[in-house]
């Protein structure tokens, strides 16, 4: 039988893989999206077969319009009518302080934070909105708790994209919220995943972890039970909540 049908972009590794498994448990058929790592998606994509739901992996850079059409049309084609997106890809560049960083730095940053997750949500909405004949849907943002405080001496051009993150899934949830679409996002603390390793800190989770109020680290599948809550029907009266998974910090 079909499921509800769900884009998870960045959905081979990490916080992306973890809302798609989680999501084929809860009846969700899914369209993994990846980068680069086509082994990865593929790993991830037979977990969600395993768990009776069917699957397709599409390889994509999400801050490329045509990467990010393709991605639906393919899921569409493949899957049926979308009603469920993770906007997930997201990357926090090389840990560097502002006077040292590089305007291709800050443009890859904005690129696929802001602009990329701003086209695949307009997207969802073109395809979700009952405004224009579509049947509703729910659409979770990847934010992070670096807005809220700054992450200087690391990446505050990532902490600024984030920032956008927020008052763009406010705006649009409000703009959409009576054309059967529910825009919302989650908000990370320190999550073990390869993120650090790729900014160039592989320790980092595990050093700053004692330091969270709750005295760890967050794990991936921690952060995709908030994703697919919010992606379902219990979570009906949220509308551009941004909510925090970051054990206190
Ligand atoms: P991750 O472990 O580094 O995984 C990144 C995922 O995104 C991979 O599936 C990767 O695909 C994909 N990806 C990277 N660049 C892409 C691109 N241009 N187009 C399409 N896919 C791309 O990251 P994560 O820690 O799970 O983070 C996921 C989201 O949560 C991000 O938006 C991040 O900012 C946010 N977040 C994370 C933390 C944390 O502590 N981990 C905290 C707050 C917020 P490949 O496998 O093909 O490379």
């Amino acid at each position: 039988m079909s499921g509800k049908v769900l884009i998870v972009t960045g959905g081979s590794r990490g916080i992306g893989a973890a809302v798609c498994r989680l999501a084929a448990a809860r009846g969700w058929d899914v369209a993994v999206n990846y980068a680069g790592n086509a082994a990865a998606a593929e790993q991830t994509a037979e977990a969600v077969r395993a768990a009776g739901r069917r699957a397709i992996t599409v390889q994509g850079d999400m801050a490329e319009e045509a990467d990010i059409l393709r991605l639906f049309e393919t899921a569409e084609r493949e899957l049926g009518a979308v009603g469920g997106l993770v906007a997930n890809a997201g990357i926090t560049g090389s840990i560097t302080r502002v006077e040292d960083m590089t305007t291709d730095a800050m443009r890859a940053v904005v690129g696929l934070n802001v602009i990329g997750l701003m086209i695949a949500n307009r997207e969802a909405v073109r395809r979700m909105s009952t405004k224009r004949g579509g049947q509703g849907g729910a659409i979770v943002n990847l934010s992070s708790i670096a807005p809220r405080i700054g992450s200087p001496n690391e990446f505050v051009h990532y902490a600024a994209s984030k920032g956008a993150v927020d008052a763009w899934t406010l705006g649009l949830g409000r703009e959409v919220a009576g054309e059967g679409i529910r825009v919302n996002a989650v908000a990370p603390g320190m999550i073990d995943t390869d993120i650090h390793a790729t900014a160039g800190a592989p320790d980092r989770a595990q050093r700053l972890g004692a330091t969270v109020p709750i005295g760890r680290a967050g794990t991936a599948e921690e952060v995709a039970e908030a994703i697919v809550w919010l992606l379902s029907d219990a979570a009906r009266y949220c509308v551009g909540t941004i909510l925090n998974v970051n054990g206190g910090r």
